[in-house]
């Protein structure tokens, strides 16, 4: 734990750790790397300041700040992944949780269970499940929050054919505003658990949580096929024919975006408004090729990626374009985007 800090005559950090008697992971006050790190959450127009941010190494820490906040009638808040549009992650003047030090996963491949820690990304997620063949079903950038969006439902890549994110949530350790710690389940708490399964963020602050995973990759079928804007009205009529028929294993997305300078775009393009469709298949190779030729037949695409590749690298391809801190997307130079490298 790092040196006792007064803030604003009201809180300090040795405080945090004697209301419960052992705070193992550290507290940070503003102008620290660890609570500056913190405050970058995604949508840089966000300024709020917590007075006091705490990275807990356990449970029990969680616990013990949870506590406190509620014993001197602080606001509290929670950051996992910091994607929140409206700064949700950060308690301006109270105690912001930063979940950002846990974020192991463990996967059990024969029992297709997946625990995660309540600080990790999909990103991390992925990385684990991926070499097993095995995915929980997420969002479409991999560096948003598994805590963020299963509280709040999540919608993804593979969430037509294996439901949503918090549909395969089996169970969550979490800490209620007393400090308690529980696990919420089907059969544990069930009110509770029905509630954090899509229902917001305010029931309680999850520590863990465990998922079932679904056979997928990690080879999977995706890609891009993009037209000039010229395109566009046809292109987005075809997208609502396609989508409409679609069976359950195909997820569309339809881009409407300056052409970043890739590789696989011709160069005549790159920055100029471009309507594509990404696309991405869960079911068997065979009925994949056969669905993904009518998207690829489709018109005169200027550029097509559909093809065999691993699903890491496709759930990672589009987070060039939602970078955080700065502009969502658009950006025609793309300096850190992985879609530049991707086929
Ligand atoms: C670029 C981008 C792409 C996105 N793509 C998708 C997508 O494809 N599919 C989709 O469904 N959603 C998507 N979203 C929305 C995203 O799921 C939500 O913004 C979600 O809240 C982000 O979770 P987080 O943990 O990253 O965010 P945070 O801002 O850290 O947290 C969000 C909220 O959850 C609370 N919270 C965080 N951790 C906990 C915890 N352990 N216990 C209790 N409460 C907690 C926070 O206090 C806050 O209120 C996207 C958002 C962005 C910015």
């Amino acid at each position: 734990m790092s040196a006792p800090h007064t803030i604003n005559g009201l809180v300090s950090s040795s405080a945090v750790s004697d209301s419960a008697g052992r705070l193992t992971g550290t507290c940070h006050l503003p102008g620290e790397p660890a609570y500056e790190s913190c405050c970058a959450i995604w949508n840089g127009m966000i300024e709020k300041r917590p007075a006091l941010v705490v990275r807990p190494a356990s449970e029990a820490d969680v616990s013990s700040a949870t506590a406190f906040a509620k014993d001197n009638n602080l606001p509290l808040s929670v950051r996992g992944g910091g994607h929140n549009v409206a700064g949700a992650a950060l308690s301006d003047g109270g105690i912001t949780i930063d979940m950002s030090q846990r974020r192991t996963v463990t996967v059990d491949a024969d029992a297709m269970l997946v625990r995660v820690e309540a600080g990790a990304t999909w990103k991390d997620v992925d990385a684990a499940t991926q070499p097993h063949g095995i995915v929980v079903p997420s969002g479409i950038i991999s560096a948003t929050g598994v805590a963020g969006l299963t509280l709040g439902g999540g919608f993804g890549w593979t969430s037509r054919r294996f439901g949503f994110t918090a549909d395969n949530m089996l169970s969550a350790r979490v800490i209620t505003a007393d400090g308690q710690a529980h696990t919420a389940s089907a059969t544990e708490n069930a009110d509770l658990y029905w509630a954090l399964r899509g229902g917001g963020v305010n029931f309680a602050v999850v520590t863990e949580f465990t998922f079932r995973g679904h056979r997928h990759g990690p080879e999977v079928l995706a890609g891009m096929v993009v037209y000039p804007l010229e395109a566009a009205r046809e292109v987005m009529e075809f997208y609502v024919r396609l989508t409409s028929e679609a069976p359950d294993e195909l997820t569309c997305l339809l881009v409407l975006r300056k052409a970043p300078p890739a590789p696989w775009i011709p160069e005549a393009y790159h920055g100029l408004p471009i309507v594509g469709i990404v696309a991405h298949w869960t079911g068997s190779p065979e009925a994949g090729a056969a669905t993904m030729q009518r998207l690829k037949d489709f018109g005169k695409p200027v550029a097509d990626t559909i093809m065999p590749k691993s699903f890491v690298s496709f759930q990672s391809f589009l987070d060039g374009g939602s970078r955080s801190g700065g502009a969502t997307t658009g950006s025609p130079t793309m300096p850190r985007g992985s879609m530049l490298d991707w086929r």
